[in-house]
Order: C-alpha cells, then sequence, then structure tokens
C-alpha cells in the first residue's frame, strides 16, 4: 500500500477483504480473548489487551498514511503521550515546546516530574535556546506544530537535527496538522504522536490516540507499555475510527479551504485584534509552514481589541452554527475559549507570555457551507 498516494492509503491501507465472507469493511472483532488449539497454539491472538484485527487494521492504514513503518493505537491521545514518556528513566530530561497542549504540560509536571523526569519547555523558534538547554540527562525533545492556540510553526527539519547531533528522540505532536498536511518522520522525527480523536476520528463520536514510528526497538518498546500499562482502545472506536479516516483527505481540502475564507474574514473585521493563522505571508514562519506543510489547515485563534474577556464570553454564547466545545478536528465548526477551557490548568503568567490572552478565541473551522460560518461569525462578534 506505501506506494500508494494519500487518498487511496486512506481507504485501503491495513485492509483486506474479510477471509471468511469477503465483508468489505473490517469487522468489529469484540472479543476480550481467542480460542487456543492447546495450550500456546493460537492463530497470533492471545487475549485483546495485546491483539485485535480491527485495531490491527486502524494501525495499519494510521501508519501508511504518515508513512511509518509501525502504528500503534492507544485509548487517547493522553494515552499515547503517556507511553511515549514512559520510555524514559527518572533522571532523563525532556526539552518541550513552551507552547504546549495543556493536556500533555499537566502529564509532564504533575505527573512525569514528580516521578523524576525533568522537563524544560522552550521557544523553538529559536534552536540556539533548546542547545542551551541540553546537558548528558538530555533524552528527548517534544514538538508540537502548529501549537496550541497561537498557531506557532516549529521547524521539524531543525529539530530533527538538533535531536540527532545530540543523539535525542525527537517527538512530534502531529495532532493539529493531521498526516495530511504534514508527516514528520520524513522530515528526521523518531516517533509521531496524534490524538486520534480530532481531524483522523473527524466525527467527534471517539476518544483516541496513536503512535507511529520507523524504528524497530522503539516500536517493541512502546508495544510493550501498551501491553503491559493497557491504555489500548476497543474494537468499535476503532472501527468508528478507522470510518473517519477514509475521508480524511477530502475534509482536510474543505477544513483548509474554509479556514483561508475566515482567517481572512477576520482579519479585515474592525472589532478583531491579532488573527493567528499560519497562511498570512505576516505569519513570522510563514515560510516554514510553506516549506514543511501542505496546506495551512482549519485551526485558527484571534483576539478582540480591548482584550475583554466578557466580550470574549458573550461572543462565544452567541454563535449558532459554531458550537461551544473542547476539542477539534471534526466536521463541525467549534470555538472555544483556551484562557477558561483547554489552558486552565496553566499558570496565568505562563500562559499569558504563549500569547493566550483573556480576549483569545480559538476556532476549529469545519467542512460546513463557508456563507453559514462567515454570517454566523459577523453575526456574533456584533
Ligand atoms: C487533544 C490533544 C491531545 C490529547 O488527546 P486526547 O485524545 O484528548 O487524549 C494531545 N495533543 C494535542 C495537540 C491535542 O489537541
Amino acid at each position: 500500500m506505501n506506494n500508494y498516494k494519500f487518498g487511496t492509503k486512506a481507504i485501503h491501507a491495513g485492509q483486506e477483504p474479510d477471509p471468511a465472507t469477503g465483508a468489505i469493511m473490517t469487522p468489529i472483532y469484540q472479543t476480550s480473548t481467542y480460542v487456543q488449539e492447546s495450550p500456546g497454539k493460537h492463530k497470533g491472538y492471545a487475549y485483546a489487551r495485546g491483539k485485535n484485527p480491527t485495531r490491527i487494521a486502524l494501525e495499519k492504514c494510521i501508519a501508511s498514511l504518515e508513512n511509518a513503518k509501525h502504528g500503534l493505537c492507544f485509548s487517547s491521545g493522553m494515552g499515547a503521550t503517556d507511553a511515549i514518556i514512559r520510555l524514559l528513566r527518572p533522571g532523563d530530561e525532556v526539552i518541550a515546546t513552551d507552547d504546549l497542549y495543556g493536556g500533555s504540560y499537566r502529564m509532564f509536571t504533575k505527573i512525569f516530574a514528580p516521578a523524576g523526569i525533568v522537563f524544560h519547555f522552550a521557544d523553538m523558534h529559536d534552536m540556539g535556546s533548546v542547545e542551551k538547554l541540553i546537558n548528558a540527562k538530555t533524552k528527548m525533545l517534544w514538538v508540537e506544530t502548529p501549537t496550541n492556540p497561537t498557531m506557532k510553526i516549529i521547524d521539524i527539519v531543525k529539530s530533527a537535527a538538533v535531536a540527532r547531533a545530540h543523539q535525542l528522540l525527537l517527538v512530534v505532536d502531529n495532532t493539529f496538522a493531521s498526516p495530511y498536511l504534514q508527516n514528520p518522520l520524513d522530515l528526521g522525527a523518531n516517533i509521531v504522536v496524534h490524538s486520534v480523536t480530532k481531524y483522523i476520528g473527524g466525527h467527534s463520536d471517539l476518544v483516541m490516540g496513536a503512535t507511529c514510528t520507523n524504528d524497530d526497538a522503539i516500536q517493541e518498546q512502546l508495544a510493550f507499555i501498551a501491553n503491559s500499562c493497557g491504555a489500548v482502545p476497543g474494537p468499535m472506536d476503532s472501527f468508528l475510527a478507522l470510518r473517519g479516516v477514509k475521508t480524511l483527505h477530502l475534509r482536510m481540502e474543505r477544513h483548509c479551504s474554509n479556514g483561508k475564507a475566515i482567517a481572512n474574514f477576520l482579519k479585515q473585521h474592525p472589532k478583531v485584534d491579532k488573527v493567528y493563522w499560519p497562511g498570512f505571508p505576516d505569519h513570522p514562519n510563514h515560510d516554514v509552514a510553506k516549506k514543511q506543510m501542505k496546506d495551512f489547515g482549519g485551526m485558527i485563534s484571534f483576539t478582540l481589541k480591548g482584550n475583554s474577556m466578557e466580550e470574549a464570553f458573550r461572543m462565544a454564547s452567541r454563535t449558532k452554527v459554531f458550537s461551544l466545545a473542547e476539542s477539534l478536528g471534526g466536521v463541525e465548526s467549534l470555538i472555544g475559549h483556551p484562557a477558561s477551557m483547554t489552558h486552565a490548568s496553566i499558570p496565568k503568567e505562563i500562559r499569558e507570555k504563549a500569547g493566550v490572552v483573556d480576549s483569545l478565541l480559538r476556532l476549529s473551522v469545519g467542512v460546513e457551507d463557508i456563507d453559514d460560518l462567515i454570517s454566523d461569525l459577523d453575526q456574533a462578534i456584533g
């Protein structure tokens, strides 16, 4: 499958017609265990925490979309993140993007820092500042790009060069771009992590995560951790994700074209102050975005003139097509207020330094008709 193009892989990779019946859709193997002929003699499946055929089909499909040799699915994006950090030992150090997904920041600082892993948060626009933090204990660079919610773009090729020079593992959280817009392993990353909950699943009907890698030893360790710690997704959710991913390329095209139209609408609106979207030529890393991404995506953040929390709240509760909700990447458009929602667990001084001010609103632009989306925002801004 790996020599086919993206849309063909999204629909077919990992999925053969069911050998028993010819069913074109992968069956939902809703089972916890598998019958053995004699002790230890079985068809490769012993217990479903370790392996499930519906899950394996999805893992192969996601891996092929990332041009990866291996994929693994987890019961959430945080489950996948947790498994990757478990590759480390107490005393090991990680350097991560400073404006990180709130849940990753919380896991790093509240769960793994007390367990002895040391985290540094750096502005990765400047690889010099990253190199200053590297010492003999540094083991991993953790990059998120585009970042959440101010759409910073981190240069993956440059990050990979630093990681290689110091023998660090480069992990890229590719949730915001999805494999359609960006393939970090091709740019030198060692591990890609996804919240499948978002664009890959795409229909706001499941919570799931995934890792992809080309490295056999890393895959073996991650699979060992997944089976030992048990954060694996069930067969029904695996089926839903397999169904969702079949239209990833079609959805992404519309997310991108709707995103572009809305970014431009907001930029000329008199009540809007800043608009964060990597497609603008004056975005600080527009050239890097153009180089490493296929298009600019449907995630947009903006602030209101006067920076009033009340006005931001009013706008977020007045939209009718955009729903006020956490999460992103689904077919339906969402509006969110990061300072009180996704980034509420990050201290105010830290989040404001990262641009998450009181009036910042974040849009996950869906695939509805663009005219309806723009008039909805127009009436809500008031
Ligand atoms: C949502 C998200 C996660 C966590 O994924 P869950 O599926 O919610 O556990 C991690 N990283 C990013 C960038 C996300 O948006």
